[in-house]
């Protein structure tokens, strides 16, 4: 699917959705009681009590790429391994609720549970967005361990649950690059003025080098960066970038340091999942940490294709100069010291992180490092 066709799919998907929506939202959700079940019905013995349907709103159109086939195929596998007696019904982007408004529909208990990345919501509590990563953080291995085996997932749950939300891991994007220039960086000076289309701390950073951090609805990047509107943009990876096009208007494509494994979120009304049984709370568990895995390294298989497609292309790989990623290492640490002096939970969430990273980057250091660099 190129370009076009992407989007156009896309927008004819999101604008069927919600135009049907409008009449009955229930008959154009996707319907996995369709799908092939993966039991036997002669070997489903188990009593599994009530049958639960889940309503999950996603921040993504229907059938997204990875993102949205990994939720897809997480109800799938759910419907599978419950027997039938818990039930996912999707409702993609803006079919129930808006992309970005899935966090207090689900708050509110409007829907049972989301699909989205928890930067979205750092205009709540900028702690959130450290709940997805942040420059020159985690890479996926690395964030994993600290949300399991660390803090994170325990101060997360703290955080969310005021807001009477309980998140479970949802995935990763893996590593992202740094995006796509129009023109070749080759000092810091070459940033100053800059209009990108980044988000998050990684926008918030990029402001500090006199970056012009912008944001842009997905339909509208392709065609600012090719009419100049914008100067660069990042958006994930090569499997994702490539679908967008951004190398017929953008030759430089830069390696990146601002997003190395961003968590997408799975999560639940707290008090829908308070009412789940325990087995049904481990059955989401198991698949939900089937979809954090599966996801991540969907994206590494697709990114590695992908990228082969993109030097035939003929795209230019870029790395930042040290000049610009010296100041960006620079502008992260004042980031981090403004938003901590405004709000104690996130100097207390990045504290967790830094102790957790430190030990990280001593570790790989003498293992990850050396082997990648003499392999
Ligand atoms: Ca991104």
């Amino acid at each position: 699917m190129d370009r076009r066709d992407f989007l156009a799919a896309t927008a004819a998907a999101s604008g069927a959705l919600a135009f049907a929506g409008c009449n009955d939202s229930n008959r154009v959700a996707i319907d996995y009681s369709k799908h092939p079940k993966h039991t036997d019905k002669k070997t489903v013995h188990i009593n599994r009590g009530k049958k639960t349907t889940i309503k999950l709103a996603t921040s993504w159109p229907a059938h997204f790429p990875i993102m949205g086939e990994g939720v897809e195929e997480f109800a799938s596998r759910l419907e599978a391994i419950s027997g039938g007696s818990l039930k996912v019904k999707i409702y993609p982007k803006n079919v129930l609720v808006p992309a970005l408004a899935v966090f207090d529909a689900a708050s509110t208990g409007e829907i049972d549970a989301f699909h989205s990345g928890p930067y979205y919501w750092k205009g709540k509590n900028s702690a959130f967005a450290l709940f997805s990563g942040m420059p020159f953080g985690f890479d996926a291995e690395e964030i994993n361990s600290w949300m399991i085996y660390g803090d994170g997932l325990k101060l997360w749950r703290e955080l969310y649950g005021r807001y009477n939300l309980y998140p479970l891991l949802g995935g990763n994007t893996n590593i992202q690059m740094g995006g796509w220039f129009r023109k070749e960086i080759k000092s810091l000076a070459d940033m100053k003025g800059l209009k990108m289309r980044i988000p998050g701390l990684g926008g918030e950073v990029m402001a500090k080098l006199g970056v012009n951090p912008v944001l842009l609805p997905a339909g509208e990047i392709y065609t600012s960066l090719e009419r100049g509107v914008i100067d660069a943009t990042e958006w994930v990876g090569p499997a994702l970038d490539i679908k967008m096009g951004f190398y017929k208007v953008a030759p430089y494509y830069y390696s990146g340091w601002h997003e190395p494994g961003s968590i997408l979120e799975l999560t639940f009304n707290k008090a829908f999942w308070k009412k789940l049984s325990d087995e049904q709370k481990q059955m989401i568990e198991v698949c939900s940490n089937e979809m954090n895995a599966k996801m991540t390294y969907r994206f590494h298989y697709e990114n590695i294709h992908s990228l082969e497609k993109l030097k035939e292309y003929g795209v230019k790989l870029r790395k930042f100069p040290d000049e610009v990623t010296n100041a960006a290492k620079q502008a992260l640490v004042d980031v981090v010291n403004e938003l901590g002096s405004k709000n104690k939970e996130f100097a207390l969430v990045y504290d967790s992180i830094a102790k957790h990273l430190a030990l990280s980057k001593a570790y790989a250091d003498i293992s990850l490092k050396y082997f990648l660099n003499v392999r």
